[in-house]
């Protein structure tokens, strides 16, 4: 039964809907449905619950200071600030890595990129390693993934656990979409087509325990339609646009889950992978470097129950925490071998609850990697490695040149003046940290080191119609 939404019935429905959604997008309004308001030591209890879903938004390329709920100027938001005010917000979270697919391997599971080894575009996480739709699974949960970046393929290890993972078909595009891509051949469809798809979902298997994941692209792809106009003419304004074109999408699927009535049974989570660059320090897009606007990133949740004020996390975590911390709450088992910790003990202590165990522990350095040239697998590995710790941030080169830079977030926020130059700063704590960062490598905790696939000129076209340089 459950294979029929697989069959194009299912997509006939998306677009039997789509003028439904079109009213939806036109007019929606922020709109929180009701859930009781309870304390966050409800959120404690959740694993004790037999009816709890989990719906994760990966929102590709969006940095957290683009969002009102992380003090942006400019009305981007205004769903995902309502769903701050009464839900979670952690403030300061760093990515893994600035590009999809080392971001997402880290995120999965838990591990840093340098033990899961998912550096280059032709890696593959292996089968053995576990990862969260797996653990839904086994636990009973209908597990859905519906994506439309090419990093994300089952080719590269990402299906695992799934029991439908699909690429949403186009459906017919409504008129005046913007896309400010310069590919010759530009992805197809938007993220109207995977709201759609979840919808329908939604609709149909309201009465099962599901988890849910859904990876948003027309923010990476600066995508609009005219509705979301309102900004300027600049790639930096376009990029806010689909902000603001994806937060109405947002808008259509809590509609969704409001009318099904499972928002008092849902945790959805809105996440990312890396954010993007504006000629901040000289380069623009993402998969470069690990300076602040490519690496921090939001993480909010919308619970089964409405806090007063919301409680906001002031320290730096990781996104690499996500999934620990999601698992604890619902109560299944850990992920192996992760890095990241569940922060469940700090979100109570930060919301006023006595914390039943001390938290001081959970806050630690966080790490960032980038292997340069991660597309061209015959250049000689360099790395990149940033560390966070609270304000401070020192990234360093390891192989071939041994640049290093200190930023302090207090000060200087945009990580604008290196302090190892200008003030003689001397990060030698740091410096530690990043070499034992690299030293703690070695093999992943499911034992077996990444693979790699042999990519076919159509697959590589793909991923390069995405704006990636990739010279096998
Ligand atoms: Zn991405």
């Amino acid at each position: 039964m459950f294979r029929r939404i697989l069959d194009s019935a299912w997509f006939y429905f998306a677009l039997a809907g789509a003028l439904v959604l079109l009213a939806a997008l036109t007019q929606f309004e922020v709109r929180i449905p009701t859930r009781e308001k309870a304390p966050i030591s409800e959120l404690a209890k959740l694993r004790e619950r037999d009816d709890i879903n989990v719906v994760f938004l990966l929102i590709d390329t969006l940095r957290s200071d683009r969002l009102g709920a992380y003090g942006y100027e400019r009305p981007t938001s205004p769903l995902i600030d309502e769903i701050a005010s009464h839900g979670i917000v952690f403030d300061r979270v760093v990515a893994q890595s600035s590009w999809t697919k080392t971001s997402m391997a880290s995120l999965w599971t838990g591990t840093h990129p340098v033990k899961n080894g998912v550096l280059r575009y032709n890696h593959v996480l292996p089968e053995e390693a576990v990862v969260p739709a797996e653990l839904f699974r086994e636990a009973g949960f209908r597990t859905v993934g519906l994506w439309r970046n090419g990093w994300v393929e089952p080719n590269f290890g990402f299906a695992q656990g799934f029991e439908v993972y699909v690429r949403p078909t186009p459906g017919a595009e409504r008129a005046r979409i913007h896309r400010q891509s310069q590919s010759t051949s530009p992805l197809t469809g938007t993220d109207e087509d995977m709201v759609m798809s979840a919808v329908d979902f939604l609709h149909q298997f309201r009465d099962e325990r599901f988890f849910l994941y859904m990876h948003f692209m027309d923010i990476h792809q600066y995508v609009y339609d005219d509705y979301s106009a309102i900004f300027g003419t600049s790639y930096s304004d376009a990029y806010d646009q689909s902000i603001h074109w994806t937060d109405r999408l947002l808008g259509v699927l809590f509609e969704s889950l409001r009318e099904e009535d499972l928002l008092k049974k849902t945790i959805v989570v809105i996440a990312s992978d890396h954010g993007e660059a504006f000629l901040e320090h000289g380069s623009e897009g993402h998969a470069r470097n690990l300076y602040r606007e490519v690496a921090y990133v939001p993480w909010v949740m919308s619970l089964p129950f409405l806090v007063d004020g919301g409680v906001r996390v002031p320290d730096t975590v990781s996104n690499a925490d996500i999934w620990p911390t999601l698992l604890d709450i619902v109560g299944l088992p850990p992920l192996p071998g992760a890095d990241g910790v569940s922060l469940l003990p700090l979100m109570l202590e930060t919301g006023g609850e006595t914390p039943s165990e001390p938290t001081a522990p959970l806050l630690r350095p966080v790490y960032a990697q980038l292997q340069k040239g991660w597309g061209r697998p015959k250049a000689e590995p360099q790395f990149l490695v940033s560390v966070t710790d609270g304000d401070r941030r020192y990234i360093a080169r390891f192989g071939g040149a041994d640049d290093e830079e200190l930023f302090d977030h207090g000060s200087d926020p945009s990580e604008q003046r290196n302090l190892i130059e200008e003030d003689g700063a001397d990060p030698a704590d740091l410096r530690e940290l990043a070499a034992a960062y690299m030293e703690s490598g070695g093999e992943p905790p499911w034992g077996t080191q990444a693979g790699e696939v042999e990519l076919d000129e159509m697959r590589l076209n793909h991923l390069r119609a995405l704006g990636y340089v990739i010279k096998p």
